[in-house]
C-alpha cells in the first residue's frame, strides 16, 4: 500500500492556506450529511486506503481516526472529489453519532436556521437564460 497519495489526485487537491480540504461525511444509505471535517494530503490517503475516515483535528494540530476514541467510526464505502478540487465528499457507514455532542449529525446538533424557503416557478422548466447561468459559472470558477 503506497504510503503518499496518489500524485494525480494531489495534482488536483485544491488546499487552503494550512493544506487542507474539506471533507462532506454522508451516510452512503440514507443521504443524511453528517459533518464536516478537514483533512490534509495523508488524512486523504488515509481515508482512502484504510476503509476509515481519518481527519485532520485543526484545534488538536493531530490526525484523528474517528471512533479510535468515541467508538463512533466511520466505514468508508465511496469518495469523490468536486469539480474544483477543493471539497471531497465520503460516503461512509456510520456507527452510533458522527457529533461529539451525541446528535446523530452536526446540522441536528447546530440546529434549523429559519431560512426564507423558496418557491419554484412551475414555468421553470431550466432551459438557458444565458445571463444569470453564465454568472453561475463565473462564480464557481472565482470561488
Ligand atoms: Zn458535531
Amino acid at each position: 500500500m503506497p504510503d503518499v497519495l496518489d500524485p494525480t489526485l494531489s495534482a488536483r487537491l485544491k488546499r487552503d492556506d494550512a493544506g487542507l480540504v474539506a471533507a462532506v461525511i454522508q451516510q452512503h444509505d440514507t443521504g443524511e450529511v453528517l459533518m464536516v471535517g478537514w483533512m490534509d494530503d495523508d488524512a486523504v490517503r488515509r481515508t482512502l486506503t484504510e476503509g476509515r475516515v481519518t481527519f485532520w483535528s485543526r484545534s488538536r494540530k493531530e490526525y484523528w481516526r474517528k471512533g479510535d476514541t468515541s467508538g463512533h467510526a466511520q466505514y468508508v464505502k465511496a469518495a469523490s472529489i468536486d469539480c474544483d478540487g477543493d471539497a471531497l465528499l465520503v460516503q461512509v457507514d456510520q456507527v452510533g453519532a458522527a457529533c461529539h455532542t451525541g446528535a446523530r449529525t452536526c446540522f441536528v446538533a447546530g440546529g434549523d436556521l429559519g431560512a426564507v424557503v423558496g418557491e419554484r416557478d412551475p414555468q421553470d422548466d431550466g432551459a438557458p437564460h444565458a445571463t444569470p447561468q453564465d454568472r453561475d459559472q463565473q462564480d464557481e470558477e472565482n470561488r
